[in-house]
């Protein structure tokens, strides 16, 4: 008998998701003998049978993979070699890359869900159920490989029931590593705010009881405890944002299906795709009017955080409650995620009426990750549970393991080994010793996984930064200072497997300059290793530096001020006239004698000052919460610009936006209302920088374009330069968050092209 052979290298979701259960079947039914195994970037099968057998298996693998399996990429080479007549599945390969075998936590499959739905099935309201293709991963590993004895499932022995479906091939739990049920998993328990457990049947439906009353109650989830409230009650989400100290960012708000998500807010079908996916983000969507959600949800914005359920505790207890809940971090404000019960028990203290706890540790920390539609497609702006470990795949290998320390707002770090980068989970804003604490416990579990700790750190230039400081005192054989907007660049250069040169389009809030100020409205013309600056936004005053960010009054001040070359009509401009006397001949004098006023680029000040301007609102209580309203009551169908200038004497050209400035002043005494105005100052950022882009791409020829920096997060921006750029081969973020959360890997790229050339 002939017997040809195949090796099918398969890269995707393939990982820790039933997939080599699944090969397994599929294999031995066509007849086909060969073996499957992981290895770092996917599965390898080898394959040997019948030629027709053979190709029914590359089409079925292709094509009929079960979700959340997904197969991006298959090729299949012949090989020779010993035709086995049975197919088995390898367990990870001993030695070397064994890192990939921790997938990301997966949510709940629709087969879980409807056991523990079912009365007269064995885990009819069990809160742990979970199979392959589904349940904690990543937050519950302890080491390498994923196998029960490394993960936090390991003090709970499998009894009869579980270990019959662990080892039967045929069986959806078929080495399920965290499988587990009422009689042997884990359990939940109710306690006070100090840890005193409480006598309650049934614990779950005692917290349920607790969040219909109006209690805040913290809940132990996949990666974290959540603070969760009843969703539809102002007053007990007033006393969450007290105790939290949260004045007016929103909340995110769990559903528990899509119907009730349809019932909050207007989805288009991306959307949908993206709130069911297996990652489970929360999704930023547009909330409708007149809902049973309380306003205090969202006090600023019509843009909502909607996510569905991803454990079958979230399901049992969204379905008990009966409404939507706000599930928010539990934290105080940018502090890391609180992940464990008895440290709880004090971190928690005073924020949560009673805590919803159970048995199985949380290894390492993992926030709820956040997207949003842009441009029809989806783009992370917090990559965390559900995506984390999963590597980036790179365009080249980088010579040596390289570690990117991130910056300092939603750091993250990135460390890129072989052809694979690893971006770390979401630390939060890296300016405490409690997130410093974060950053070196989740870095060495990955780095102990990943069997490397390299000798190249990239970080931040800013020499203010914990992450430059911190990457300063390590040990390490080189380090490399990145410029905060290349990194930006070469994020978004490498999430698309581009080597340069490009256009590269980052627009922030601030990032240090190698000028020593603040940079943030930067074209650049980029390679990995090095970049031009093209263009750049005229600076921008910053009276009082920070307090300037805090109160943005004063760089409307600043602004309006350049604009009118000082003759400012302060008394018609409502922001300003609602201004005490003595704090603006303050600032007017700052302004005069430039003392303790830097002077920035970022795109972020402008947006905060024109926002402040034209909205009457002096004050920002958080990081981009007036750019965020400015960008969401924009007119959709007013597309008209302002003008605006651009100045080329300088060594880099500078998009001058005085013309602008004093064509909203205009429009604000003449009453023009501030969506309009909202709309054509959108317009005018987006023509600008079509212009520029334009120029540059006729005179250096047809390159990529990408647009990078937080404020791509804004749609508008994105989807506007998308139409304006038409001919160009324009990339916008995905994967990657386009803000800092995604520097990380910019850095660990420049970092490795720098030194590679000897740099
Ligand atoms: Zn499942
Ligand atoms: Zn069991
Ligand atoms: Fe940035």
């Amino acid at each position: 008998m002939t017997s040809a052979g195949l090796r099918i290298d398969i890269r995707g979701i393939v990982q820790g998701v039933g997939f080599r259960p699944w090969v397994y079947r599929v294999a031995t039914e066509l007849g086909v003998g060969g073996r499957v195994r992981n290895h770092p970037q996917g599965v390898t099968v080898e394959a040997f049978g019948r030629q027709a057998a053979l190709d029914a298996l590359v089409e079925r693998l292709r094509h009929d993979a079960p979700s959340p399996a997904r197969v991006r990429e298959l090729v299949a080479v012949p090989i020779t070699g010993e035709g086995a007549a049975e197919f088995v599945i390898e367990g990870s390969a001993a030695g070397g890359d064994r890192a990939l075998s921790i997938p990301p936590d997966l949510a709940t499959c629709e087969a879980c869900a409807s056991e523990i739905a079912d009365p007269d099935d064995r885990r009819y309201r069990y809160p742990f159920t979970n199979c392959t293709s589904c349940g904690p991963r990543f937050t519950i590993s302890t080491g390498v490989p994923y196998d029960r004895g490394a993960t936090t499932m390991a003090p709970f022995v499998m009894c009869p029931a579980c270990r019959r479906e662990y080892e039967d091939v045929a069986d959806r739990r078929f080495h399920a590593q965290p499988n587990a049920c009422p009689v042997c998993g884990p359990r939940l328990a109710l306690w006070t705010p100090e840890g005193t457990v409480l006598s309650v049947p049934d614990p779950l439906h005692a917290a349920a009881a607790r969040l219909r009353l109006g209690e805040i109650v913290a809940v132990k989830g996949l990666g974290g405890f959540h603070l969760a409230c009843d969703a539809t009650r102002p007053a007990v989400i007033s006393i969450l944002r007290a105790r939290k100290r949260r004045d007016e960012k929103p909340f995110a708000v769990m559903v528990r299906d899509l119907e009730a998500a349809h019932a909050l807010a207007f989805l288009s079908p991306d959307e949908v795709d993206l709130l069911t996916a297996p990652e489970r983000p929360i999704v930023l969507v547009r909330r409708r009017p007149d809902t049973a959600l309380a306003a205090e949800v969202a006090p600023d914005t019509d843009l909502l955080g909607l996510f569905l359920p991803y454990t079958p505790l979230h399901h049992l207890l969204l379905a008990e409650v009966g409404r939507p809940l706000v599930m928010t971090s539990a934290n105080l404000s940018e502090e890391p995620i609180c992940a464990d019960e008895v440290e709880a028990t004090t971190q928690l203290r005073g924020l949560a009426d009673a805590l919803l706890v159970h048995d199985r540790a949380i290894a390492t920390r993992c926030d709820d990750s956040v997207a949003r539609v842009i441009a029809g497609r989806p783009v992370l702006l917090r990559r965390s549970r559900g995506w984390v470990p999963r590597p980036i795949a790179l365009a080249r290998p980088v010579a040596q393991p390289v570690l990117g320390v991130g910056g300092m707002l939603k750091n993250t770090f990135c460390l890129a080994t072989g052809d694979c980068a690893y971006l770390g989970p979401h630390i939060g804003d890296l300016e405490n010793l409690a997130s410093l604490d974060f950053f070196e416990e989740a870095l060495a579990f990955v780095e102990s996984i990943l069997k490397v700790r390299p000798a190249v750190i990239a970080h931040d230039l800013h020499p203010g930064y914990l992450s430059t400081t911190w990457a300063e005192v390590r040990a390490a054989e080189r380090r490399v200072a990145i410029q905060h907007h290349h990194a930006h660049v070469v994020s978004a250069m490498a999430e698309h497997r581009l080597t340069g040169p490009v256009i590269g389009v980052a627009y922030d809030g601030t990032g240090w300059g190698t000028d020593r100020t603040a940079w943030g409205g930067e074209i650049l013309h980029a390679h990995l290793d090095r970049y031009e600056r093209l263009a750049t936004f005229r600076p921008i005053a910053l009276p009082g530096g920070d307090a300037a960010i805090r109160a943005p009054w004063r760089i409307a001040l600043a602004l309006v001020d350049d604009a009118f070359d000082g003759d400012v009509p302060i008394a018609r401009l409502p922001l300003l006239a609602a201004v005490p006397e003595r704090e603006l001949t303050n600032v007017q004098s700052m302004l005069r004698t430039g003392l303790n006023t830097p002077r920035a680029r970022g795109v972020g000040r402008y947006f905060d000052a024109i926002a402040a301007l034209a909205l009457g609102r002096g004050q920002s209580g958080h990081e981009g919460q007036l750019a965020l309203a400015w960008n969401t009551i924009a007119l959709p169908d007013e597309h008209r610009a302002y003008p605006w200038a651009l100045d080329h004497g300088g060594p880099v050209t500078e998009i001058d936006l005085r013309p602008m400035v004093r064509a909203i002043v205009v429009d604000l005494l003449a009453g023009v209302a501030a969506p309009v105005i909202a709309a054509r100052f959108h317009e005018t950022i987006v023509a600008v920088t079509a212009a520029v882009v334009n120029d540059a791409l006729r005179e250096l020829g047809p390159l990529p374009v990408v647009l990078t920096g937080g404020c791509f997060q804004n749609p508008r921006l994105a989807e506007g330069l998308l139409v304006a750029l038409g001919g160009a081969d324009v990339r916008l973020h995905g994967e990657v968050p386009p803000g800092d959360g995604g520097l990380a890997l910019g850095q660990a790229i420049v970092a490795d092209a720098i030194v590679r050339r000897g740099g």
